[in-house]
């Protein structure tokens, strides 16, 4: 907590505009926003400074009239630099400087924290393996090898219990969840009939167990196939734990084929118990897959036909209809857009794409494009189409209020719109 209070007062240091910060910055930052060497320092810069070179190397500049990013100095010295700026087009405020991993390009405690604390999981395992056609204790055991908290003899043993590690499944080598669970040769052949099943066989070559998770997590099927592949996964780590406990405790023996068996059994029950388990697609891959695991593929419903109407605009104008995409939230953004005459000719056609961003993020980056093409074009009286209600107040309103990062643009844009009837 106290790393994420200092961290967004370091910002406030870097870039604020009160007097005391003023004067902190003039004491400790060189031109370049860098934290100065060798400065006699009292105890708040201490903990301040320690902060300052994150964010300086992960902030960006808005280059606005010049008036606060560059020094004299910085002129003398990057002459190509400044050249090269001083053909960009240019913002009609300061210079602003942002930091680039923030939507708004400001430093929020809230930000400030997540950059701080480790402990999140990379992967939110909660919404993977809790599923209500997966009984709770399977979730529960899996959740427990994810977090390395299984009773394995190598964890007794680290809890400072005196004995020796020996793998009951294989006889061979010692105990460890990665071994019960992933390297043991007694479960490999497991493995490699399941992820046969799923025609997903390469997933064997995985390290260890939990980048089999990982993987498992990231994989790509129809929604129906989904269902099978998390409950037979947790089924198949929780019935591995079951039998090698029946070995430990009860003396019984091991055998790869039952726990497979077992699976099938389950797939069985879980058609026939729930329903709404998901569609599979028209690949034949998906056929192949529910054959494999002995279970009946669901088709997707056909879609309904929908009658659309595209109105083309009036008189001399030309109307612009565009779409977007987004990979995931964030993910590769896209644009693209179609422009129109009255007489429905096609007068031509933009598609951009723009790095990492959110969807409302590619329908900003439309409707920037599709005006400064029609700007370019003589284009003046427009009708933009686009998806997004947000775009569109951004529009009606003239708000500044975007990304930090299409700001430039949208101010520009803003501006052309002056000379447009939209
Ligand atoms: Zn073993």
């Amino acid at each position: 907590m106290n790393k994420s209070f200092l961290m967004k007062a370091a910002w406030k240091v870097i870039k604020g505009k009160d007097w005391a910060q003023k004067i902190l910055r003039i004491r400790y930052l060189d031109g370049f926003g860098n934290a100065k060497p060798n400065i006699a320092a009292f105890s708040i810069w201490i903990g301040l400074k320690q902060e300052v070179p994150d964010l300086v190397r992960d902030s960006y500049f808005y280059i606005g009239t010049g008036d606060l990013a560059f020094s004299a100095s910085f002129v003398e010295r990057y002459p190509d630099i400044v050249h090269d700026i001083l053909i960009l087009p240019i913002g009609l405020d300061n210079d602003v400087r942002f930091l680039k991993h923030s939507l708004k390009g400001e430093v929020s405690t809230a930000l400030a924290f997540h950059e701080h604390c480790h402990n999140f999981p990379k992967v939110s395992w909660g919404s993977w393996i809790w599923e209500r056609y997966v009984p709770i204790r399977r979730s529960i055991t899996c959740w427990r090898i994810l977090h390395h908290r299984l009773l394995t003899l190598d964890n007794l043993i680290r809890r400072g219990l005196i004995m020796p590690s020996y793998c009951y499944i294989c006889r061979q080598d010692s105990e460890s969840i990665d071994h019960i669970f992933w390297t043991c040769d007694g479960v490999r052949e497991i493995y490699t009939t399941f992820l046969i099943w799923l025609n997903v066989e390469y997933l064997l070559d995985c390290v260890d167990i939990h980048s089999f998770f990982v993987c498992a997590w990231n994989m790509n099927f129809s929604s129906q196939i989904t269902s099978y592949w998390k409950a037979g996964i947790m089924t198949l780590v929780w019935k591995i734990c079951q039998d090698r406990n029946k070995v430990v405790f009860e003396n019984a023996s091991f055998h790869g084929l039952s726990v497979l068996k077992f699976i099938k059994v389950y797939f069985k029950e879980m058609g026939e118990n729930f329903t709404k388990l998901g569609h599979v697609s028209s690949a034949w891959q998906d056929y192949v897959i529910t054959r494999n695991i002995g279970v009946r593929s669901r088709a997707a419903s056909p879609p309904d036909m929908v009658n659309v109407y595209w109105w083309p605009p009036s008189g001399d104008w030309i109307k612009v209809n565009t779409d977007c995409s987004a990979l995931g939230a964030s993910g590769p953004i896209a644009a693209g857009g179609v422009y129109r005459d009255n007489w429905s000719h096609v007068r031509g056609c933009f598609h951009v794409k723009d790095g990492q961003g959110f969807m409302f993020e590619a329908e900003l980056l439309a409707v920037i494009t599709s005006v400064s093409i029609a700007h370019s074009r003589g284009w003046l009286k427009l009708w933009v189409e686009a998806d997004s209600s947000y775009v569109v107040k951004l529009l009606v309103t003239k708000s500044e209020d975007v990304p930090w990062r299409f700001i430039a643009l949208w101010k520009r844009t803003i501006l052309l719109l002056s000379e447009f009837q939209l």
